[in-house]
Order: C-alpha cells, then structure tokens, then sequence
C-alpha cells in the first residue's frame, strides 16, 4: 500500500494535472463508465463536526475508494483547516487498499479544475473580464485555474466580508491581472465569465443583473438549503453540472428545481459537452450555467494522479500492510 502524505501534494500535482484529470472522468461519467455512489454525510453530533463520504468507481481511469472527511469548526482555533478529507484507493481488480492520500489540498484543486473545465467549454471564446463572488480560502484556486482559460485583461470581485477580498487582489496580482472590487450590479453588468464559490444560504447574484453572453460557475452551493444566485437566473441559463442527481438535491439547481421553474430534463451533464454528445453554447448570447456540486470521482481522478507522481518521484511512502 502507498502512502501519500497531504504535505507532499502541493509540490506533487499540478493545474494541468488536476485539469485533465477532472474532465476526463466528466466525460467517463457521461459516457456511463464511472459513477458516483450515493453521499454520507452525517452530524456527528460531537465537536460540532459534519462527517461523511464521497466514493465511487470509475471503469476508464480504474479509479476505485473514496473520500473521507468533513467539517470540524472547532478546528482553526487548534492551528489545523477545519475541511479535512483523507483518500482512500482499492484496486479494481482484488478489492486490495491500494493507496491513502492526503485530500485537502486536492479538495481544493479539484474543485478549482472543474470551473476550469466548465470555462473552457462553456464560455465565449472572447471573454475577457472574469468577475469572482467570494473570498474565502477555495476562491484563489478558482481564480488561477479559470485565468488559464481565457485570454482576460482583468478581474473584478465582490464578497459578502469585504475584508477578505484582499485575498483576490493578491491572487489577481500574482497571476498578472488587475483587480477592482465592484457592487454586484457592476459585476453583473461587466464580467464575461463569473464564479461563485461561497457559503451562502441566500441568493447573492439576481437574475437581472447578469448580462448576456455570460458564463457562471456556482461552486459554492454542495449542501442542501445553500444558494449563491436567484433561481430566476438558473432556470433563465442553460444549465451543466457535474452530476445531475446531486444538482437536484444538494446544488444550486435545487431551489429552481424545488420552485418548479427548471425540471431535471433541462440539466446536462457537462461531460456530454466534453465527449461532443452535446453542443454547449450554441449562441453568443446565451446564458450559461455551471452548477459545480463536487463528486467523489473528481476526488478520486487527482488522487491517483497523485499517487503515480509520488512513486515517479520517489515522495510515495510504501507500507506492507
Ligand atoms: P471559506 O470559509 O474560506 O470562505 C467562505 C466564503 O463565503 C467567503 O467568501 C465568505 O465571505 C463567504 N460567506 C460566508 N458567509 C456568507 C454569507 N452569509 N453570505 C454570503 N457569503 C458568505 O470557504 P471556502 O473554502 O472558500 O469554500 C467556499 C464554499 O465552497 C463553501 O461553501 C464550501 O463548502 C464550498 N466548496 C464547494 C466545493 C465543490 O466541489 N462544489 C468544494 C470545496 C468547497
């Protein structure tokens, strides 16, 4: 069994690593060769923590295991992130433990990849502002891995803490963009591409606000009751998720879903775009929606990419077990 120890990722897995992981099981899972089992997650009802897991097996990648792991508020105060995830791989073939893999760092990266992909598929060709609402620690990593997409001259962002949008201008700073902080009509009415990646319980971004032509990746909605923008505007896009079954339930599509203004059969799985079975955009004013709820298999792509760039590069630590 191969051990890789969440220190290591960083230096270990890459964007375009975690990128090409990401859509290419997208695309399995459109195609049927990888599904997602049904998601646990639990209160515990000690130390305030959520607890669960998110697994799957995808037949292409021979990606099998899960992730565990959850929320510990009670965390920051000790010095440790309060998400803390762990991956579990088996081989496909005996049923083996095969690897145990650091997750938070590849919580992060995964779920930055999959804006990306939705970005590269979705958005207009000539995008140029990327308009970013949240703050938080996942905001930066959406922002580099959507950067790499388009050819934008600047990015402008709104958060609920405006404190913390210092963490976006940094972030726009390093990758080379300028940065303005903006109201959210002005967001709306500039950004080309938009994500949203916060823990809101109420819609932020109203449907009258978003001009045409744009692209929004909501990220931040994956639990029941969350919303980061008006039902109004998903059930006005044309809507792509990364799994149809957890959008309804656990997405942001689930309050159009619940309010009867989009059905299930309007939803597409963004892998159909990927594997060409679906066209995407099919007009430059077209609104499009990515509804990013993070499945198991993404967690389990750029685990066992990371588990061949440990053993490639000698970071893998070998257990007899
Ligand atoms: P964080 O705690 O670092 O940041 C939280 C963000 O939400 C900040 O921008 C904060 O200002 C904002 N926020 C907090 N309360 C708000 C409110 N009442 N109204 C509007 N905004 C509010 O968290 P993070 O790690 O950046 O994650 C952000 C969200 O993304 C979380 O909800 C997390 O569960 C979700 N997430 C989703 C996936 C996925 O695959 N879809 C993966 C990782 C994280």
């Amino acid at each position: 069994m191969i051990i890789v120890p969440e220190k290591v990722i960083p230096d270990l897995i890459d964007r375009k690593t975690s990128f090409d992981a990401v859509e290419a099981v997208f695309g399995a899972m459109a195609r049927g060769d990888a599904y997602n089992f049904p998601v646990i997650r639990e209160n515990i009802g000690y130390a305030d923590a959520l607890y669960g897991f998110k697994s799957g097996f995808d037949k292409a990648g021979l990606a099998l295991g899960l992730k565990s792991g959850g929320y510990w508020p009670g965390n920051e105060a000790k010095g440790l992130t309060n998400h803390q995830s762990t991956v579990f791989l088996f081989n496909a073939d005996t049923g083996q433990v095969k690897a145990i893999v650091g997750g938070n760092y590849l919580t992060a990266v995964r779920t930055a990849a999959a804006s990306a992909v939705s970005i590269k598929h979705l958005a207009r060709e000539d995008s140029k502002v990327l308009g970013m609402i949240g703050a938080g620690h996942q905001s930066a990593f959406q922002m580099r891995a959507a950067a790499e997409q388009r050819d934008f001259d600047k990015v402008i962002g709104w958060n609920f803490h405006p404190e913390m949008l210092s963490r976006l201008a940094d972030t726009a700073a390093e990758i080379g963009l300028p940065f303005e902080e903006v109201s959210l009509d002005e967001l709306g009415a500039q950004a080309d591409v938009i994500i949203s990646i916060t823990s809101s319980f109420d819609a932020i971004l109203k449907a009258g606000q978003v001009k045409p032509g744009t692209h929004i990746a909501c990220m931040g909605t994956d639990t029941k009751g969350k919303q980061e923008v008006e039902a109004a505007l998903v059930a006005k896009a044309t809507v792509f998720t990364d799994e149809i079954a957890q959008a309804i339930t656990i997405g942001e599509c689930q309050h159009a879903i619940a309010d009867g203004s989009l059905t299930e059969a309007q939803i597409t799985e963004l892998g159909a775009v990927i594997n060409g079975t679906h066209a995407g955009r099919t007009s430059a004013d077209e609104i499009t929606l990515f509804d990013g709820t993070g499945v198991g298999l993404q967690d389990l792509a750029v685990a066992s990419a990371a588990v061949e760039l440990a053993l490639e590069s000698g970071v893998a630590i070998e257990v007899d077990f």
